[in-house]
């Protein structure tokens, strides 16, 4: 009957749907009790110079040291931290942490390299990011030249018109502004030439078959002589091969990220690798 059926409507949800929302409250939970007692841990992922195989920047990538679970990656809990709201005060920890230890570096006597840093959707909606970003650019003394904010072009095509406004009071920082996964979300390039960007990268789903796959290798080529004739600069993701590598030299893209290089790793094996100045490009020939 008619009463039944909508009494079954109102048995929404699912015993499946029941347990992954407990589940979810669950981590939420867990989320914010991380939060407070110190078990997020930035690893970092080293970003080399094409032409001299060095160091020129690291990628801050967070992870959670959950007590039973051991690393958690990002993708396991950056979406429910986004759902709920954490994300803004997680993502203001990891902005701080990575300037704190890019200038501890500095401070080592290290050359000075960028620290790239991811900013969500919500993130980048807050109000006010600007202020946050500049204060904790004046706190933590970093020169803003060596802060790179990277941003998915879907983020930024949201909302163009705003966001344009919002990335200019972030250039007028003088910091560097990213273009994330280049490639896999949807952007219109009339605003790619409006926004004042410094770094396209290339999303590496693009270039895990490169040079093989012929479909690919155009897509990366076209990439490169799009962003350099924007006068951009080009960071290859996820470069596994000497193939690869090959490959997008051939093409003059400037930085590549990838286990061939190096996987994320925490502070201390960066400052390593920045001691032993070992070229990572040659250490893999
Ligand atoms: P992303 O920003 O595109 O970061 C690059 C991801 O690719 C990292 O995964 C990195 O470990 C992985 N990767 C790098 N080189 C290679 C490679 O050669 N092969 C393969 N297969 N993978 C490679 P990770 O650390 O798991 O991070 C995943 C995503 O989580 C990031 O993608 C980013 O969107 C998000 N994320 C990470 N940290 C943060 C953060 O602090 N805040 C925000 N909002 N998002 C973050
Ligand atoms: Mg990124
Ligand atoms: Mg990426
Ligand atoms: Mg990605």
């Amino acid at each position: 009957s008619a009463k039944e059926g909508g009494r079954n409507n109102f048995q929404f949800y699912t015993p499946e749907m029941n347990e992954m929302i407990l589940e979810q409250l669950e981590t939420e939970k867990s989320l914010r009790y991380a939060l407070d007692h110190d078990e997020f841990v930035l690893f970092y992922q080293p970003q080399v110079d094409i032409a001299t195989g060095q160091i020129i920047g690291t990628e801050a990538l967070i992870r959670w040291q959950h007590p039973e679970r051991g690393l958690v990656p990002p993708n396991q809990f950056i979406p429910i931290a986004e759902s709920v709201g954490l994300i803004v005060p997680l993502g203001e920890w990891v902005l701080r942490t990575a300037c704190i230890q890019n200038k501890e570096w500095q401070a080592a006597g290290f050359p000075p390299i960028k620290v790239a840093v991811n900013l969500s959707a919500r993130q980048f909606e807050q109000p006010n990011l600007v202020d946050t970003v500049a204060s904790i650019l004046e706190e933590t003394g970093l020169h803003p030249q060596y802060l790179h904010l990277e941003i998915t072009e879907t983020l930024a095509m949201k909302n163009a018109n705003h966001a344009i406004d919002k990335l200019y009071a972030l250039k007028n920082l003088g910091i560097q502004l990213s273009i994330d996964d280049f490639g896999t979300g949807y952007s219109s390039l009339n605003y790619l030439k409006k926004f004042p960007i410094d770094t396209l990268k290339i999303d590496r789903s693009f270039v895990g078959d490169i040079p093989g796959d012929s479909d690919d290798a155009a897509i990366v080529t076209a990439i490169i002589a799009m962003a350099h004739n924007l006068k951009l600069t080009v960071v290859a993701e996820g470069v596994e091969s000497q193939a690869q590598l090959e490959f997008l030299r051939a093409q003059n893209c400037n930085e590549m990220q990838g286990f061939l290089f190096s996987r994320p790793v925490p502070a201390h094996e960066v400052a390593q690798l920045l001691y032993e100045k070992k070229s990572l490009y040659f250490q893999s020939v």
